[in-house]
């Protein structure tokens, strides 16, 4: 891969938000996880990246969690120059309110494939409901096409998150071919398509819900098993850890951090690696 950074500007990626929707320590619960997070001081809010791009001195935000104000805050992090919103789940969607009087105006990205479950691309939920903010243009992206914003290329890909579209990223320097991937909240099953896309990332970000052996807590179990049988998919909509790792395997992923993290691993793997944590910086 070529690395030589055009002088010492690089790709700055933070973690703003790496739990899944509830977060960690979850409201109310008391468990060895929780409790630990709490001792600890450490925390998984709702899951967002911030992506600077040192080189235009812009920067794009992966997706707006309901606690948008306080990581902002947290991690004193420039506002973002334009957004992105993988899917229309709570965790990913509900901090666009923030928008309201803390922005002028703001190109908001989503894919604009119409969703048989909603009768709507991405892009025109994310316009619908929140027409009342008028500092927001959303801009409907197709899939699988590159498009230019804060310098990068970029590529939104499908992947599997039933009953909703949603889709997964490639985040891509044109002038040092630095390379962020992000698996988007899905099973293991991703498109051929789309993993060439996501193929060979400087840094993976791989939604991992859960390890494999909890997919026996799960109503439907695990499925998408490797030859040993361990499930790569807990239910339908998330990876385990385990297929997280295995995704980062296919891909020939340079670095891999896993990311939309529950409370419900055991206090003995929660904080162990390569599960990120809230406030990870890394240059790419
Ligand atoms: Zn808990
Ligand atoms: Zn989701
Ligand atoms: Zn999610």
């Amino acid at each position: 891969m070529f690395h030589s950074n055009v002088g010492d500007l690089s790709v700055r990626v933070t973690l703003l938000g790496t739990g899944d929707t509830t977060g960690t320590p979850t409201v109310g619960c008391e468990c060895d996880t929780c409790e630990t997070a709490r001792e600890r001081d450490i925390e998984r809010t709702r899951f967002s990246v911030h992506v600077e791009n040192e080189r235009t001195d812009e920067s794009l935000l992966i997706d707006f969690s309901p606690d948008f104000r306080y990581q902002f805050l947290r991690e004193s992090v420039s506002l973002p120059d334009a957004a992105i919103i993988t899917h229309i789940h709570f965790d990913h969607l509900d901090g666009l309110g923030n928008v309201f009087r803390v922005f002028d105006s703001l190109d908001v990205y989503a894919a604009d494939e119409t969703d048989p479950k909603t009768g709507e691309s991405v892009a025109e939920t994310v316009a619908n409901d929140y027409d009342y903010l008028n500092a927001v243009s959303v801009q409907p992206t197709t899939p699988l096409e590159s498009t230019r914003i804060c310098g990068f290329d970029v590529t939104l890909v499908p992947v599997d998150h039933p009953p909703l579209l949603c889709y997964g990223l490639a985040i891509e320097d044109p002038e040092t071919g630095a390379k962020l991937s992000l698996s988007g909240d899905t099973s293991y099953a991703i498109p051929q398509a789309s993993r060439e896309v996501l193929a060979e990332p400087d840094l993976l970000l791989a939604d991992a819900i859960v390890p494999a052996e909890l997919c026996d807590a799960h109503p439907i179990g695990g499925r998408h098993e490797d030859d040993e049988g361990v499930a790569r998919t807990f239910g339908t909509k998330h990876m385990t850890r385990e297929g997280a790792l295995a995704l980062a395997d296919d891909l020939d992923a340079e670095r891999a951090r896993l990311v939309h993290i529950a409370h419900f691993y055991p206090v003995t793997d929660a904080f162990a690696e390569p599960l990120a944590l809230d406030g990870e910086t890394y240059e790419l």
